[in-house]
């Protein structure tokens, strides 16, 4: 009943844009939507099946719920999943409308003063497309989004956006100097031999995936000139008052435990990277770093911030201490990520970076 009322007295609907390029597609074939990312500037960025047909609709909001905007892809999604926002976004839904469909929501939270009227879906080529939803000052949105939105070879202004976004990625790759042989850093991998930590999608073991990252770390910042020591090297049980005490009796300048996330109930759905620190500017300075970093390689994962934390590793250490957790082992995203070699060097990297500024602040 409440439904009909909605439908009856308060939606408006307004299709806002058609595309075209009729392909037929047959009625069960798999989602049209590959990527989709909504940037900080507002900007939501698809990547789709090469001419695929996407309807656009809006929906304005009421006293009890914000405004929505949708598309509709061809093809049926395998499994619907909600996407915290944050800022003006509420949410974001991918559903299963009906069967041989899918669509993607963008939920607003409430009072925004959107302009749909001015919002033009746009074909950048044959598989992506952008829309412009808001504009904020900056910093009061943080982007979300599920894979990578990859860039077509065969335009020649998407190549010069290539180029342009490979010298960012090179940028990102200088670590920055610092004195040699000044300062001694312990890593800490998490849990160790009997105890696995989280098992991710596909039996994936928080064990051996924060000790090579942890191994990468160390190798990084010893070719920067930093004395490294790691609480464990190999798959030993490792209790947590030693790995204290190795960072304590040692004098280090800085402890940094690593360990990945799963979530309650393996949800899928739930990915994303957060650092804590117990308490004190210093740590606090030193998570930021790290977190900043650790988002930059891992695009469209959550932010779940720097937060404050007792955990026994960072509450017991006396020097700045913090404990990230590098993505989620059972979150569809980040596992797919954290099984590959590649993203383990990115984060290592990231890491490293992070702790490089730290210590080489002025
Ligand atoms: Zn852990």
């Amino acid at each position: 009943m409440i439904s009909k009322f909605f439908f009856n007295k308060l939606f408006r609907y307004l299709s806002i844009l058609l595309l075209l390029n009729s392909s037929i597609s047959p009625a069960r074939s798999s989602s049209a939507l590959a990527a989709w990312i909504l940037n900080s500037n507002g900007i939501l960025e698809l990547r789709t099946k090469s001419n695929s047909k996407l309807k656009a609709y809006f929906q304005k909001g009421g006293n009890s719920f914000g405004d929505r905007f949708w598309i509709d892809f061809p093809g049926e999604l395998k499994t619907p999943r909600t996407i915290e926002g944050n800022g003006p976004i509420k949410e974001i839904r991918l559903g299963k409308p009906n069967k041989g469909k899918t669509r993607l929501v963008v939920e607003f939270s409430k009072n925004n003063n959107l302009k749909p009227l001015n919002w033009r879906l746009v074909a950048i080529d044959e598989n992506r497309w952008k829309i412009k939803l808001f504009s904020l000052p900056k910093n009061s949105f943080k982007k979300i989004g599920e894979g990578l939105i990859s860039k077509s070879s065969n335009n020649p202004e998407v190549n010069q956006k290539q180029i342009n976004s490979r010298k960012k990625n090179y940028d990102f790759l200088q670590l920055p100097d610092v004195e040699r042989n000044k300062f001694y850093v312990v890593i800490d991998p998490g849990h160790g031999g009997p105890d696995p930590g989280a098992i991710g999608i596909g039996g994936l073991r928080e064990t051996e995936v924060v000790l090579d990252v942890s191994k990468r770390v160390k190798k990084l910042l010893s070719e920067k000139g930093v004395n490294v020591r790691l609480t464990r090297n190999n798959e030993v049980d490792l209790d947590l008052p030693p790995r204290v005490l190795i960072a304590n009796r040692t004098d280090a300048d800085i402890f940094v435990s690593i360990h990945a996330n799963a979530s309650r109930g393996k949800r899928r759905d739930i990915n994303g990277l957060e650092t804590f620190y117990y308490t004190g500017w210093r740590g606090r300075l030193l998570a930021k770093k790290i977190q900043k970093q650790i988002l930059k390689v891992s695009p469209g994962s959550p932010d779940r911030g720097v937060r404050q934390g007792r955990y026994y590793v960072i509450k017991n250490t006396r020097m700045p201490a913090v404990l990230v957790e590098i993505g989620f082992l059972t979150g569809r995203l980040d596992a797919r990520r954290l099984k590959k070699s590649i993203h383990r060097q990115r984060i290592a990297h990231a890491i490293t970076k992070g702790i490089l500024e730290y210590l080489s602040r002025k």
